[in-house]
C-alpha cells in the first residue's frame, strides 16, 4: 500500500455529528445576527502581518508568538488570520463603509489560526463567529452585542456566567495603569516571569496571567472602576441598566481586561463553568479603526468561539425522518425508483435511493446501516398495482399505498 497522508499537526477533520454540531453553532448564531439586522462580511484568510501587530499589539502572545506567519512568492510578510476584528477593520477603512455617515452592523464566521503548542480540544485551525458594530459610541449597542451573545448560549442551552467591566478611555486608563504599574512594583519579586516581563509595557495583562501567584496579587490590585472618569462612569452605568432592563443576567469583575489591547470602555466575557474556559468573548474598541489609519470610529464587538461551544451543545436538533427507496426487480424497476426518489426530495422528504444491488435481506441490513426510519420497495409487482410497502422500521408496520398518499404521510412526518 502506498504512504498515508496524514492531517498536518494540530489540524483536524469534523466528521459526522461533529461537522452537524458546527453548522448547528454557527447557523443558530447566524440566525440571531440576522434578525438583529446584522450584514454578513466575508473576509481574506490571510491579511498582512502588521495588520495584526498594529491592531491586536505587538506586547501580546497572539502576536509574539502564535501568529502563522510566512512570504508569499513575492516577498510579503503575510498571516494566516489569527482572528477577525482587525480583518473587519481593515474592510471597513479600505471601503469607506463609513461613507455614507450611518453605523454599520457586521459579523463574519470562519477559520482563525493560531501557532498553539497542540493538546486535547486546542486545534491550530478553530473557528469564530463574530459581531462588529462599527461607527457609534451609544451604550444601547454596549447592550444589545451582550443581549446577542446571551441569545446565542440560551439558543445553544449553554450555561455560561456574562462577566463586565470597563477598561476606561485615553483620559482616564493612564491614571490606572500609572496606579496599578506603582502596586505591582511593590509586589515584583513575587510575579511570574512573563509578568516580570510585562510589567512596563502591559501592565494590565497581569490581572489576565493564569498563574497562581500572579492571581494572588491580582486580587489585591487597585481596581478600574475607581479610576473611570466621568464619561466612562456613565456609559459603564448605562449599558448595566439596559442590561438590566433587558433581563440579562451578568456579574461585575473589576479585573477582567481581556487579552488583546484594542479594548477601551466596556469589555465582556462568557465564562463557562464546565469548561473553565470563556466561550465568547468582546468588547468596545474606540480607538481602533482611527490607529489602523481610518477616520475616528467608535466601534465594538464580540467573537464567540464554535469548537468551544461544540463541546458544551448536548444535544443536536434531530433531523428529518430518512426514506430508503428500494428498487427491486431490474431495469425498469431501477428506473422507476429513481424518479419516485426525487418526487419525494421534491417535497422535502430526505431520501436516499438504495444502489445497494441483491437480496430483499441485504437491502433491509443497508437501511438499518444508514439509520432509515422508512422503506419503500419498489418491485414488479408494486409498480404493476401502483401500491406500496412504507415500512416504519422502528414499529415494522407496513401499509400499502399509492405513492402520492406515501408522500402525504411522510410530508407530514417531515415537518
Ligand atoms: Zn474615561
Ligand atoms: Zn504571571
Amino acid at each position: 500500500m502506498a504512504e498515508k497522508v496524514k492531517t498536518v499537526r494540530g489540524f483536524r477533520d469534523l466528521i459526522g455529528e461533529e461537522a452537524r454540531k458546527y453548522r448547528y453553532v454557527v447557523d443558530t448564531a447566524r440566525d440571531i445576527l440576522e434578525r438583529n439586522n446584522f450584514e454578513e462580511i466575508i473576509l481574506p484568510t490571510v491579511e498582512y502581518t502588521k495588520l495584526f501587530a498594529r491592531s491586536i499589539g505587538e506586547a501580546t502572545d497572539i502576536v509574539e508568538k502564535e501568529m502563522f506567519t510566512f512570504q508569499d512568492k513575492g516577498g510579503r510578510d503575510i498571516a494566516l488570520r489569527p482572528e477577525g476584528t482587525a480583518g473587519v477593520a481593515r474592510a471597513y477603512i479600505e471601503n469607506k463603509l463609513y461613507a455614507d455617515g450611518t453605523y454599520k452592523k457586521l459579523y463574519y464566521e470562519g477559520s482563525m489560526f493560531r501557532h498553539e503548542r497542540p493538546q486535547k480540544g486546542r486545534y491550530r485551525e478553530f473557528h469564530q463567529i463574530g459581531a462588529e458594530v462599527l461607527g457609534t459610541s451609544n451604550p444601547l449597542a454596549d447592550a444589545e452585542i451582550i443581549k446577542i451573545a446571551d441569545d446565542i448560549l440560551k439558543a445553544l442551552k449553554v450555561d455560561a456566567t456574562i462577566e463586565i467591566n470597563s477598561l476606561g478611555c485615553k483620559k482616564c486608563r493612564p491614571k490606572y495603569r500609572e496606579a496599578l504599574l506603582q502596586y505591582l512594583k511593590e509586589h515584583k519579586e513575587e510575579l511570574c516571569e512573563d509578568c516580570q516581563r510585562r510589567l512596563e509595557r502591559n501592565p494590565l495583562r497581569i490581572l489576565d496571567c493564569k498563574v497562581e501567584g500572579c492571581q494572588l496579587i491580582a486580587k489585591n490590585a487597585p481596581k478600574i472602576t475607581d479610576y473611570l472618569c466621568e464619561e466612562c462612569k456613565t456609559h459603564h452605568q448605562k449599558v448595566k441598566e439596559y442590561l438590566k432592563a433587558l433581563g440579562v443576567e451578568f456579574v461585575e469583575n473589576p479585573y477582567l481586561v481581556r487579552g488583546l489591547d484594542y479594548y477601551s470602555k466596556t469589555v465582556f466575557e462568557c465564562v463557562s463553568e464546565e469548561l473553565g474556559k470563556t466561550v465568547i468573548a468582546g468588547g468596545r474598541y474606540d480607538y481602533l479603526v482611527e490607529e489602523l489609519g481610518g477616520p475616528p470610529t467608535p466601534a465594538l464587538g464580540f467573537a464567540a468561539g464554535v469548537e468551544r461551544l461544540m463541546l458544551l451543545v448536548k444535544e443536536l436538533p434531530k433531523r428529518p425522518p430518512l426514506v430508503l427507496v428500494i428498487p427491486f426487480g431490474g431495469d425498469r424497476e431501477r428506473e422507476e425508483a429513481l424518479k419516485l426518489a426525487h418526487r419525494l426530495r421534491e417535497e422535502g422528504i430526505r431520501t436516499e435511493l438504495s444502489y445497494r444491488e441483491g437480496k430483499i435481506r441485504k437491502q433491509f441490513e443497508f437501511a438499518n446501516k444508514i439509520g432509515a426510519d422508512y422503506t419503500i420497495v419498489v418491485g414488479e409487482n408494486e409498480l404493476k398495482q401502483g401500491l406500496f410497502p412504507l415500512k416504519n422500521l422502528h414499529t415494522r408496520e407496513e401499509i400499502k399505498l399509492p405513492f402520492e398518499e406515501i408522500v402525504k404521510v411522510l410530508k407530514t412526518q417531515s415537518g
